[in-house]
């Protein structure tokens, strides 16, 4: 299918098959227990640490999304800690990047390292030189955030395989609009739906998708048993973002791909990073593999003070640590440890039409630049 043919499909899915005088939005069901005579049956609700109906419509969509079986949890982090419970053992190994999102190795440290699980960590650019012999599970993250390095999903995901590894892909910045890791090879897909899939700044959630029934199953298990599920209201509200998505994530990319080319022309300027962008180092590869080019783009101004006023007097950004909301938003990553520049700006652009964005941010890169 298309990404327009899927999206054109999820507007339908869950609408389809409805009875006479059903509503058309599916109901939040706030439930923990369920009417349940005589034995438990497999697809009769029982619990709702087991169950819920409002999940099933949001994992329908998702499973759409992915083209592979999905299920919903209550965060990017609880989908990815679900990932390493279901997937390790002691005496494994698994690489994770050091450039790449950096809560799971601060979970891999604190507590996977107890347990007996051996973590390593590489640079993105690195994990295209393969070396993944002894391992048992590697995540990538492709773009990397906040660095924007790209690496060939598909050659890496061949190289893992090859070595007896499970390739992990947080897809998180991309969404499946823009890149689907799977089709390229991954076996497992990881997503922060907190991002851009939610869009509106007020939700947590994430998803685990693959098509490896056995560690689905085992995925599965881990939330019923670990017990850390989704709220029902969390997942209607995503599973309401997830119709506007493709539209969302269509306008942002475009919106991106002008203002990174403009502010590569401005003079406050002294890099940015965007896939999109001819002369960017992923350009080639991005091109190959992703649909489009993202909306997050990284661009570095002379100084920390410099970045900060941009940030902070700029009218049309918020000053957030995420990104992927209707508004735009910006961050100094520096002041979290990532390794980059004093200076370096992380820009999520928002759905805001482009003139009056870009005269915005036009005015706050030159007021930081005399200021
Ligand atoms: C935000 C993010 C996560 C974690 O998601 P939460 O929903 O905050 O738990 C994981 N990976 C990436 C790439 C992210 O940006």
């Amino acid at each position: 299918m298309t990404d327009d043919e899927t999206a054109a499909k999820l507007q339908h899915l869950h609408t389809a098959d409805l009875a006479k005088g059903a509503p058309l939005a599916p109901p939040i069901v706030m439930a923990s227990m369920f009417n349940l005579p005589g034995d438990p049956e497999t697809g009769v609700a029982a619990y709702g640490r087991m169950e819920n109906p409002t999940w099933d419509a949001l994992e329908q969509a998702l499973s759409l999304l992915e083209d592979a079986p999905s299920l919903a949890f209550p965060s990017g982090m609880a989908a990815i800690a679900a990932v390493f419970m279901a997937g390790l053992k002691a005496g494994d190994r698994v690489i994770l990047p050091s450039d790449g999102y950096y809560t799971p190795r601060l979970l891999a440290d604190r507590f996977l390292a107890k347990f007996g699980v051996v973590f390593e960590t590489r640079p993105t650019v690195a994990m295209a030189e393969g070396g993944f012999d002894g391992a048992r599970m590697v995540f990538l993250e492709s773009p990397s955030n906040p660095g924007l390095d790209v690496i060939d999903l598909v050659e890496s995901c061949r190289a893992i395989r090859a070595a007896g590894a499970m390739s992990v892909v947080d897809n998180t910045t991309m969404t499946p609009f823009g890149q689907r890791p799977l089709d390229l090879g991954a076996d497992v897909v990881v997503a922060s739906d907190t991002k851009a899939p939610g869009g509106h700044s007020d939700v947590l959630m994430g998803h685990v998708a693959s098509h490896d029934a056995n560690f689905m199953a085992d995925v599965r298990a881990w939330r019923t048993q670990g017990g850390a599920i989704p709220g029902p209201f969390e997942a209607w509200l995503l599973h309401r973002s997830l119709g506007t998505l493709e539209l969302r994530f269509a306008r942002m990319c475009d919106t991106a791909g002008v203002i990174a080319e403009r502010l590569l022309a401005h003079p406050a300027v002294q890099a940015v990073r965007y896939p999109g962008l001819h002369d960017d180092p992923s350009h080639a590869i991005a091109t190959a593999q992703m649909t489009r080019p993202g909306f997050v783009i990284g661009l570095t101004l002379a100084d920390r003070a410099r970045a900060e006023a941009f940030i902070n007097d700029c009218k049309a950004l918020s000053p957030t640590t995420s990104f992927g909301g209707t508004h735009s938003t910006a961050e100094r990553r520096a002041r979290w440890g990532d390794d980059v520049a004093d200076g370096f700006v992380r820009l999520s652009v928002g759905t805001e039409p482009l003139e009056p964005l870009w005269a915005a941010l036009d005015a706050a890169l030159n007021a930081a630049q005399t200021g």
